[in-house]
């Protein structure tokens, strides 16, 4: 059942549509995947495409994604149709050079988009607040298989006080009261309120505040939500226009699309193919032209034990700067260098980059995201072709024996999409799974 006062305020907003409305949220929601480009093609029941993103697809049906492995490899992500609008805003306004933040960005969904957007050009720091959501956020980007992203876990005014100017794009897929998931979340009605909604619509207000100056002038914002109500969308973006002072930019959209132009974009899903979603895109307006950052001295480069070796388990390995902490080594792109490097004495970072190696006595092991890597060389290991039921005992962590294979690292792979690592010792395998990450469900 929905709340009443729900009803009533999207009687005033929709009029006569309230009933078609209503009538759609009864549904069963729409199931939508969006394809990795870089990697193997996953065979799903396809329907038809999502026609604002070029690798959005409708599904038929909701398979059992945990016990696909081409999940895992990170070939494709669930997401919901509308929100794959984005990609549309970026192509209009955000060019592919540009360095981007992805302010509440877990679990992943839209920072995976922008990664791709971007791939080889930009720079994305894709930030999570909640601590128990920023690793799961850092497993789809690692998965995802892009070296462009550094996951942080800061709050929205460290971004604002400490990085003066520094975005060219700044994405605020804010928290809501998450009306546009009534269908997929029962759990979103019962705590729907009028007074949650005031509270959504102040807390989106702040974020946006604290995080503003981090935003350079002329630069864009894209402000969005998954709710209906316009206190948390039209209200909070008139309220963008004004207090903090940016223009609010048209976005060319297909009639076939069905979506519904209000101040910004409403996805309703009596006319659209989606849940609910609302997006907003600003410029901010035009300020003193200042640098954007003020770069400190380069770190002195310190050598690496196996450098030439790891260097070799990269397509591109000149692309790449390594840098070692501890025994773990990773590579960033070495056109970010400089600022990778700043960002992390300003942001508290959790991954950044690829993780390439770690040491291990006096050899180099390589590391699982490695495997996920676009850049990954695959031929530099030996692979070894999974059936289903193998690939599920590797995504359990589960250690298993393999036959006429050669000792050391060996490349696990599924339809030909690396799953990561065993280093095989004869009588068995070690499997070198991240133990965070194993799957727990069986085949039934
Ligand atoms: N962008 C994500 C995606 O596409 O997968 C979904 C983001 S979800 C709508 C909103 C996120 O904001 C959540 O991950 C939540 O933990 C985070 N959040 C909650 N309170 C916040 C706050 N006060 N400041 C910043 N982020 C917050």
């Amino acid at each position: 059942m929905l709340p009443v006062d729900f009803i009533d305020m999207m009687a005033s907003n929709l009029g006569d549509e309230l009933d078609a409305f209503c009538r759609s949220l009864q549904q069963d929601p729409l199931v939508s995947v969006r394809l990795n480009p870089g990697k193997p093609k996953p065979d799903l029941p396809y329907g038809l495409p999502v026609l604002w993103h070029p690798y959005g697809h409708y599904l038929t049906d909701r398979p059992q994604f945990t016990l696909d492995p081409l999940l895992h490899a990170g070939s494709y992500y669930v997401q919901e149709a509308s929100s794959m609008f984005l990609h549309q805003v970026l192509r209009q306004y955000v060019p592919k050079d540009a360095v981007v933040l992805d302010l509440c960005a877990a679990p992943g969904g839209k920072s995976t988009l922008i990664s791709e957007y971007l791939h080889e050009e930009g720079l994305l720091v894709s930030n999570e607040v909640v601590r128990q959501r920023v690793f799961v956020l850092s497993e789809n980007i690692q998965k995802w298989g892009n070296g462009n992203v550094v996951v942080t876990h800061n709050k929205p005014a460290d971004f604002g006080e400490r990085l003066h100017h520094l975005f060219d794009c700044i994405v605020v897929d804010a928290p809501c009261s998450g009306e546009g998931m009534f269908r997929k979340d029962h759990e979103a009605i019962a705590q729907w309120s009028k007074q949650n909604v005031s509270m959504c619509a102040e807390r989106q207000r702040s974020i946006l505040r604290d995080v503003w100056d981090s935003l350079c002038p002329g630069g864009i914002l894209i402000y969005s939500t998954c709710t209906f109500n316009d206190e948390e969308d039209e209200k909070n973006a008139l309220w963008i226009r004004e207090e903090l002072k940016a223009d609010i930019l048209p976005v060319k959209i297909e009639r076939e699309w069905n979506i519904t132009e209000t101040i910004g974009y409403h996805f309703y899903p009596h006319h659209t193919k989606g849940e609910g979603f609302y997006i907003c895109a600003f410029q901010k307006k035009d300020g003193p032209d200042e640098f954007r950052i003020r770069l400190e001295k380069k770190k002195p480069t310190v050598a690496i034990t196996h450098e030439d070796e790891m260097r070799q388990w990269l397509k591109h390995p000149k692309d790449w700067t390594m840098r070692q902490a501890d025994r773990f080594i990773i590579g960033y792109p070495t056109i970010y260098r400089d600022l990778i490097e700043y960002l992390s004495t300003r942001l508290t970072c959790i991954s950044t980059g690829i993780g390439i190696g770690e040491e291990r006595g006096r050899g180099i092991a390589p590391q699982h995201a490695l495997s996920m890597a676009k850049d990954f060389k695959q031929d530099e290991f030996t692979s070894v072709d999974l059936n289903l039921q193998q690939a599920l005992t590797f995504l359990r962590q589960e250690s298993f024996m393999l036959t006429d294979q050669p000792f050391g690292y060996l490349l696990m792979k599924y339809h030909g999409a690396p799953l990561g690592f065993v280093k095989n010792i004869g009588n068995h395998c070690n499997n070198l799974y991240p133990k965070e990450w194993r799957i727990r469900k069986q085949l039934t």
